[in-house]
C-alpha cells in the first residue's frame, strides 16, 4: 500500500478523496462499536474511522503497532472537530487496513510528560521509543536545521567541508585519549582524534584555504551533563584571516543559524571582553553578562586597612574583592553553610559577609572596618538596606575564582526569590579575548598552553617569550553565551622556528619528544605555511540550547550514560581471547 499522504497534511481541501496512510498507532478508541484510531508519522497525526468490516480487526490493534490504511477523507462531526490539530476537521473512513508489526505494551508511556517522568536510563535502553515522543522528534528536526544551516553558510563563503581522520597519533598533553591498537603494528597505538586540529592546520598548508567540518571529535574525560565521550565540532579554519575576520565569520554563522531555526535576529557584532576585565568583573573567563552583581577591587581600600586578613593579603601582593548580592539580606543560614562549603572548596579560608538590615552592617568583621573604608564599600557597591555583601581576600586569581562562583550562586537564589531574572532565550553572546598565551602550572611546575600550543602570540608581545613568559598575551579568543564557553579558538603560528621555540623553549617538551609528536607537523610548515586561524564550536551544547533543554543527551540520537555505556547497544563489553590476541593484548582486570 503505497502512501499518499504523510499524517498532518489532509484537511477540508481532500474532501472524498481517497487517500493511503501509514505510520504508527497512537491510541485506539471504542465508540459504541465504532474504532477510532489516531494514525502517527513523523510529521503528525491524523483520525482513522474503522466503521466497516474492518472494525473487528482494528479493535485488536495495539498501541504502536504500525499500519497501513486505504479510506475516504470525510469531515468530521462538528462536535469533533479539532482546532489544535491541523487534521482536525477531517478523518479518514477506512476501507482497507493492512497490519504490518502488532507492537508490545512499550515499558513506558511515548509522551513528553509521560517519558520525562521515567528514569533517563529507561529511555537510553529503549532509546528507538524515546525518539518516537514528540519533543524528541522537535529535537532531532531542530539538529538537522541547525547542522543544515551550518553547512549553507559556510558553502556560500566559499568553504570546503573536508573529512579528517578519526583514526589519529596520541599526542598527550591535550585530554585523555581513546587509544586504539595495531593490528598489524604489534604493541603500537593510533588515538582517537580529540579534534582535527593538525590536519585542519595541515590543510591551510595543503592551499584549501577555507576549511570547515562538522567534525565527530573524541575524549576520554569524566562525563556530565554537557560532556559525552565522543561530541560534534564545528570546526573552521582559514587561511590568510586575522582576530577581526574569525570574529565577523563567526558572528555571521550564529546570526544565520539562529534567524533559520528560532526566527530570532541576534544582533551582532558580540561585545568583547578581554580575559582580565571578565576574570575581574566576573571572576571567570567565561561570564554570564545576564545579569549584574559585578565584582569591585578594594586591594587599595585595605592596604593600611586595620583588618589583618584583608591588609595582609594585599600586602603579600594579593587581592581583596567584593560584590553585592542585591536584595539577599534574607539569606538563611544554610543557604550561607552552603556557600561557606562552595568557597573552601575553591581554596578559601572561609566567605566573609555583611548583611545589611535597618541601616546595621552585621558582620563579625565590620568592626575592624574605618569609617573612610566603609565609605569606599557602599560608594562601590551601592550598598542599601536588603544587600549582602561578599567578600574574598586570597592571590588575584583565585579571589576572582571564589567571588566568581559565589557571584553565580548567589544569582540562583535572588532568582529562586523572583528578585532576578535569568531567561534562557536572553542571548548574551560575547567574545573573551587577549588570554594570556602561557600559564603556570603549579603541579607540572612549569609552563603550558593556555589554549593550545599551536596559538600565536600577539605579534608585539613575543619579545617577552624569553623574558617573561606569562606576560605574552595569546591570539586566542573564546564564544561565550550566558556562562557557557561555548567555542573558542586562535590564530595560529605558522613559522616553524616560532613553532619549535614554543614546544622546546617555553612549554619545555624534550626535542626528541617534539619531532615524534609534531615533527611532520613543523615540516610541513618549511614549505610555505600561509598565516592561518580558525575555531571549533560545540555542535551538539549549541542545539540543546536550541531545543531549550540543558542536557545535550536529548539532542545526541544515541548518548552514552554518565558512566560511560550504551545501554542499548549494551556497550562496552568484554571481548573474545582471539581477537585480543590478534591485536597482541593481554588484559589486566583491576580487583573489584
Ligand atoms: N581545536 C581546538 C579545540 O578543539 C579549537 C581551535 O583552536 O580551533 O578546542
Amino acid at each position: 500500500m503505497k502512501r499518499t499522504h504523510h499524517c498532518a497534511q489532509l484537511t477540508k481541501a481532500n474532501l472524498h478523496a481517497t487517500v493511503s496512510l501509514a505510520g504508527w498507532v497512537d491510541s485506539v478508541r471504542d465508540h459504541g462499536g465504532i474504532i477510532f484510531v489516531d494514525l502517527r508519522d513523523r510529521q503528525g497525526v491524523t483520525q482513522v474511522k474503522f466503521d466497516s468490516a474492518l472494525r473487528e480487526q482494528a479493535a485488536k490493534l495495539k498501541d504502536e503497532s504500525v499500519i497501513g490504511i486505504r479510506g475516504q477523507v470525510e469531515p468530521r462531526p462538528a462536535d469533533m472537530v479539532n482546532k489544535n490539530l491541523p487534521t482536525g476537521e477531517i478523518e479518514v473512513d477506512a476501507t482497507e487496513l493492512e497490519v504490518y508489526n502488532i507492537s508490545d505494551t512499550p515499558p513506558f508511556p511515548l509522551t513528553d510528560a509521560g517519558g520525562d517522568k521515567v528514569n533517563e536510563d529507561l529511555r537510553l535502553t529503549y532509546r528507538y521509543l524515546d525518539l518516537r515522543r514528540p519533543k524528541m522528534r522537535k529535537n532531532l528536526a531542530v539538529r538537522h536545521r541547525a547542522t543544515k544551516s551550518v553547512r549553507d553558510y559556510f558553502d556560500a563563503q566559499g568553504f570546503y567541508e573536508v573529512e579528517t581522520p578519526a583514526l589519529f597519533k596520541s599526542t598527550p598533553e591535550g585530554a585523555r585519549e581513546y587509544l586504539v591498537p595495531s593490528r598489524i603494528h604489534p604493541g603500537q597505538f593510533y588515538a582517537l582524534s580529540q579534534s582535527p586540529q593538525q590536519f585542519k592546520q595541515i590543510l591551510m598548508v595543503a592551499g584549501v584555504e577555507k576549511y570547515f567540518q562538522i567534525a565527530r571529535c573524541f575524549r576520554d574525560e569524566d562525563l556530565r551533563a554537557d560532556r559525552q565521550m565522543e561530541f560534534t565540532q564545528i570546526d573552521v579554519e582559514v587561511s590568510f584571516i586575522d582576530r577581526e575576520g574569525v570574529y565577523a565569520l563567526f558572528e555571521g554563522m550564529l546570526k544565520k543559524v539562529w534567524k533559520d531555526v528560532l526566527d530570532h535576529d541576534l544582533p551582532t557584532p558580540f561585545p568583547r571582553l578581554a580575559y582580565k576585565d571578565a576574570m575581574n568583573r566576573y571572576g571567570v573567563d567565561k561570564p554570564d553578562t545576564r545579569f549584574g552583581l559585578e565584582l569591585v577591587d578594594f586591594s587599595d581600600t585595605f592596604r593600611q586597612s586595620g583588618f589583618k586578613v584583608f591588609q595582609s593579603t594585599v600586602a603579600a601582593h594579593g587581592s581583596v574583592k567584593a560584590f553585592n548580592a542585591k536584595g539577599l539580606a534574607d539569606v538563611t543560614q544554610g543557604e550561607i553553610t552552603a556557600l561557606e562549603e562552595i568557597a573552601k572548596s575553591l581554596g578559601a579560608k572561609g566567605l566573609a559577609y555583611i548583611k545589611v538590615e535597618q541601616g546595621e552592617w552585621k558582620s563579625p568583621i565590620v568592626k575592624f572596618f574605618s569609617e573612610s573604608e566603609k565609605a569606599a564599600l557602599t560608594e562601590k557597591l551601592g550598598i542599601a538596606d536588603g544587600d549582602l555583601v561578599f567578600f574574598a581576600a586570597a592571590p588575584w586569581e583565585r579571589a576572582c575564582a571564589i567571588l566568581g562562583r559565589i557571584r553565580l550562586e548567589a544569582a540562583q537564589l535572588l532568582a529562586k526569590r523572583g528578585k532576578l531574572s535569568l531567561p534562557a532565550n536572553q542571548w548574551n553572546f560575547l567574545w573573551v579575548v587577549d588570554f594570556p598565551l602561557m600559564s603556570y602550572d603549579e603541579e607540572r611546575k612549569g609552563y603550558v598552553a593556555t589554549h593550545h600550543p599551536f596559538t600565536a602570540p600577539v605579534a608585539e608581545d613575543i619579545a617577552l617569550l624569553d623574558s617573561d613568559p606569562k606576560a605574552v598575551r595569546g591570539q586566542h579568543y573564546d564564544v561565550v553565551l550566558n556562562g557557557m564557553e561555548l567555542g573558542g579558538g586562535s590564530i595560529r603560528i605558522h613559522q616553524p622556528v616560532l613553532q619549535k621555540k614554543v614546544f622546546e623553549e617555553v612549554l619545555k617538551i624534550p626535542a626528541d619528544v617534539v619531532e615524534s609528536r609534531f615533527g611532520y607537523l613543523l615540516k610541513a610548515f618549511t614549505y610555505g605555511a600561509p598565516p592561518h586561524g580558525g575555531i571549533a564550536f560545540g555542535l551538539d551544547r549549541m542545539v540543546a540550547l536550541l531545543c531549550g533543554t540543558t542536557s545535550i543527551r536529548d539532542v545526541i540520537a544515541f548518548p552514552k550514560t554518565q558512566k560511560a555505556q550504551d545501554l542499548m547497544a549494551q556497550s562496552p563489553t568484554p571481548v573474545t581471547a582471539k581477537q585480543l590476541k590478534e591485536l597482541h593484548i593481554q588484559t589486566v582486570i583491576p580487583p573489584a
